[in-house]
């Protein structure tokens, strides 16, 4: 895999299906204070209510999907649950040129695939405290029918496998305290950088 991409600072941030990351990144970057941007992905899932699209991702059709692979618009992407999400090289250098970090919430493939192009990029995974937790929170959000909360349980154990390729790792017990400690984190990551090179 080639990049057109020049240099920035990356940070991955991973987590099974009911970590919360969304809700701790946004709670996170929230106040806008840090040089950190989070990367607005492109899925081919529909939203769910509350949603909108470039805000929580841009919703593509396959087709779109597909075209955009093709010309080669993607720096990772990976299926999940059936359906295809990426990060687009376009929204990561729009930050860069900004001079800021970029901050991607994927998943492991996906974090993989980035390592590979990015061996400096910061890597962080958070979880749920136990597995009784993630059933909880899936089926609190009410997002999913059970054939498909049932694949995501399947999903999270398979996650969990790959934690340990990460650089640091959160628990996500009381979400007022992840808020804190993921902004300690970053801010350690920020004040401890040079920029990153690319690889791959
Ligand atoms: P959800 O459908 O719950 O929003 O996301 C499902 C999974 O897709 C989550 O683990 C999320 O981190 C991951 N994801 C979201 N955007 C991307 C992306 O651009 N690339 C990859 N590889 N995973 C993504």
């Amino acid at each position: 895999m080639t990049s057109t991409v020049g240099h920035g600072k990356l940070i991955v941030l991973s987590g099974p299906s009911g970590s919360g990351k969304s809700t701790v990144i946004d709670r996170v970057l929230a106040t806008g204070d840090l040089p950190v941007r989070r990367s607005v992905s492109v899925t081919t899932r529909p939203p769910r209510p509350g949603e909108r699209d470039g805000v929580h991702y841009y919703f593509w059709t396959a087709e779109q999907f597909e075209t955009a692979l093709r010309n080669g618009e993607f720096l990772e992407w990976a299926e999940i649950h059936g359906h295809r999400y990426g990060t687009l090289r376009r929204e990561v250098e729009r930050h860069w040129q900004e001079g800021c970090w970029v901050l991607l919430e994927i998943d492991v493939q996906g974090a993989r695939q980035i390592h590979t192009l990015f061996p400096d990029a910061v890597t962080i995974f958070l979880r749920a405290p136990d597995m009784a937790e993630y059933e909880r929170r899936l089926r609190q959000r009410g997002t999913e029918n059970e054939t498909s909360l049932q694949r995501r349980l399947e999903a999270i154990q398979r996650e969990l496998a790959e934690s340990h390729h990460y650089q640091y790792q959160l628990v996500n017990c009381k979400l007022d305290e992840t808020v804190v400690e993921l902004r300690r984190l970053l801010e350690k990551i920020i004040s401890q950088s040079s920029p990153i090179q690319k690889g791959g």
